[in-house]
């Protein structure tokens, strides 16, 4: 099974290593901790050093984790300087940048603000008040990190927890709610469940690459966000007949080597290798509520304060597409970035350096 996840293999051989010896807990502190290195974690650190503040970013994961796990190659659909934190600005060759150009713009604005990131240190706990908060983070081997911060930005994204089908077969090692890129399903069977970007992106790209593909979706056609330059090729293919689609037709269980759909006209089973579930994704509502954040009922958004984005908990932010709750397409990088500037305000009111 493709898994995209280079980490599981480290964390692998990593449990194999004998266990670090316990050295002492040293607390690390600092004047505001940041949870999430993505765009707009980066964006509220650099904002709040501008003010002279010390940072510490933390991520379970490597810089901009999330957008590591985009598909290899991707296009952006926003334009460069839409895409650009810290007053840096970000060129490309072509008129939207690539994944591996965004990557590379970010490691870039991290080198020049010199940020302190911590990578693959998972936050499991925030306790304490504001002016002092108590966050324990825990790295790959399993040692606790621990850090005081006199306050606390929270921009965790939502795009490690993948909404489930809660169907038969969901948890088979040939399914996935993630796509890397299309070698490993070259000659196979593929279903694509989902319509839309990252279903459709899927699709055409495992096409393209000598997968036999099959999209499943519940709508009767493609979402209408699905990007401009997608919709209408993918339309195509479809029509041409070279990729199977069905409409108004949901997944009913998945086996080791068949898929059976509910279609308008019945049920049908379909000779199939892999799954790709791109079914959308959501943040992790329980870490949120875990440090006393409240959320709406509907939606899932947190309580805070519109303008300073300071959460129903004194001295905690929230930043980010995790502002929207579940609306995860409603904030994304070219608006959730100027979140750090938002913040930044308030903190220079609040606190001294
Ligand atoms: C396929 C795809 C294409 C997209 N294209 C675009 C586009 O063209 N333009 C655009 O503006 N947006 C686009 N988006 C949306 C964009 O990716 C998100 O809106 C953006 O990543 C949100 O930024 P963020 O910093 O809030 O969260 P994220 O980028 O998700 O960052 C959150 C970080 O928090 C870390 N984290 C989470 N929990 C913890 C924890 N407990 N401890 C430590 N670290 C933690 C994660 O590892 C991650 O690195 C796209 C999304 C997808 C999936």
């Amino acid at each position: 099974m493709p898994e995209f996840f280079v980490a599981e293999a480290l964390d692998k051989e990593l449990d194999t290593l004998p266990k670090a010896k316990t050295v002492p807990r040293h607390e690390m502190r600092t004047d505001v901790l940041v949870i999430g290195a993505g765009p707009t974690g980066l964006a509220c650190a650099i904002e709040a050093l501008k003010i002279g503040l010390k940072v510490i970013v933390v991520d379970k994961g490597c810089l901009v984790n999330s957008l590591f796990h985009y598909p290899v190659g991707m296009l952006f659909f926003t334009t460069p300087e839409l895409l650009e934190i810290g007053d840096i600005p970000f060129t490309t060759a072509q008129q939207k940048p690539t994944r591996e150009e965004a990557l590379e713009y970010y490691r870039k604005v991290t080198e020049h603000y010199s940020l302190d990131i911590r990578q693959y240190e998972w936050v499991k706990t925030v306790m304490g008040e504001d002016g002092d908060f108590a966050i324990t983070a825990t790295d790959r081997a399993g040692r606790p990190h621990d850090y005081r911060a006199k306050k606390v930005i929270v921009a965790t994204g939502y795009y490690d927890l993948s909404n489930k089908l809660e169907i038969p077969g969901e948890d088979l090692p040939k399914v996935s709610h993630y796509y890397g890129e299309p070698h490993p399903y070259y000659d196979t069977d593929v279903m694509v469940i989902g319509g839309k970007n990252s279903a459709a992106i899927a699709a055409l790209d495992l096409w393209r690459h000598g997968a036999r593909v099959t999209l499943v979706y519940r709508g009767s056609q493609l979402h209408h966000h699905v990007k401009y330059w997608i919709k209408p090729d993918l339309e195509n293919r479809i029509k041409a007949g070279e990729i199977e689609a069905y409409f108004n037709s949901f997944v009913q269980e998945i086996a080791i080597d068949h898929v059976v759909i509910i279609t308008p006209r019945g049920p049908i089973r379909l000779k199939n290798d892999f799954v790709l579930a791109m079914v959308g994704y959501h943040p992790d509502y329980d870490f949120l509520r875990s440090m006393g954040i409240e959320l709406s009922d509907e939606q899932h958004r947190p309580v805070c304060d519109p303008v300073s984005l300071e959460s129903n908990v004194r001295g905690i932010y929230v930043a980010g597409v995790i502002v929207a709750g579940s609306r995860t397409n409603e904030i994304f990088i070219e608006n959730g970035r100027f979140h750090g500037k938002q913040i930044a305000a308030d903190l220079k009111i609040k606190i001294k350096p």
